[in-house]
């Protein structure tokens, strides 16, 4: 599936920030001028949206396509994987793609941790013990993540209020994605885990 986006590109105190205002159908070629539509997109939002606009240098602006991949069967090959976006490339609508991208190099650091790197065998045995468990993890938040955006910019008209109300006024989302979720438990149970054997790996006299 092609989805494209706009999006603006602002440059805060804490680096640069991106907040995605809508999406668009990627088979109509976008012609019109992005910063005065992301002012007429962002005019009813409450402050500092519209401000952060104006104070956006239209250059900074974006469009472009996003497509949505389905998952891939295997991220390793040989002495190499895949990280990141590469692996599972996300839609911005779970603001999480980032967070994944470095939760793999964390969980692949800790695979490595006390290989030795000249062994081939180890090292494909580390790379498949990394990507085992990342890939089901990875493929529900892509999954997750296609579907806010459904969710966000796709409603049909007549449901948006519902949509807005479900949203705006209960725990929903919180209960869905939040630190509540069994997915979030699982991943801090998963760290747990790797802690625990990084420990034994680095420091072995200490168990
Ligand atoms: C509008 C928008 C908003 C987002 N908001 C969030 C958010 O709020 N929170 C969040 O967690 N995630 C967010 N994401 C997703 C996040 O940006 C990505 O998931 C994340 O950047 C992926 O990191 P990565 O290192 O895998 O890939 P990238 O950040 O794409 O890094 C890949 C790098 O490799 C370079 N490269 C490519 N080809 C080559 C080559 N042949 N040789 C050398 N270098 C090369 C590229 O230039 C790039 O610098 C957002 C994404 C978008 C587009």
């Amino acid at each position: 599936m092609q989805g494209s986006w706009t999006a603006i590109r602002h440059k805060g105190r804490d680096g640069f920030q991106w907040w995605v205002l809508s999406a668009h159908d990627a088979r109509q070629e976008f012609t019109g001028d992005r910063h005065a539509t992301a002012t007429a997109m962002g005019a009813d939002f409450a402050a500092p949206l519209p401000q952060l606009i104006a104070a956006t240098d239209p250059e900074n602006v974006q469009h472009w396509v996003l497509r949505d991949r389905k998952p891939i069967k295997q991220w390793s090959k040989g002495r190499a994987t895949l990280v990141g976006d590469a692996a599972h490339a996300t839609s911005p609508c779970a603001a999480y793609g980032a967070g994944i991208a470095t939760e793999d190099g964390y969980f692949l650091g800790r695979r490595l941790a006390g290989v030795d790197l000249s062994d081939y065998i180890a090292v494909r045995a580390a790379l498949d013990a990394f990507e085992a468990p990342r890939k089901p993890h990875t493929a529900r938040q892509v999954q997750q993540a296609w579907m806010l955006g459904q969710v966000f910019h796709h409603a049909p008209a007549p449901l948006r209020p519902a949509r807005d109300a479900l949203l705006d006024r209960t725990p929903f989302l919180q209960k869905v994605i939040g630190d509540s979720s069994g997915e979030i438990l699982a991943q801090l149970t998963a760290l747990d885990e790797t802690e625990h054997r990084f420990t034994a790996v680095r420091m072995p006299n200490a168990q």
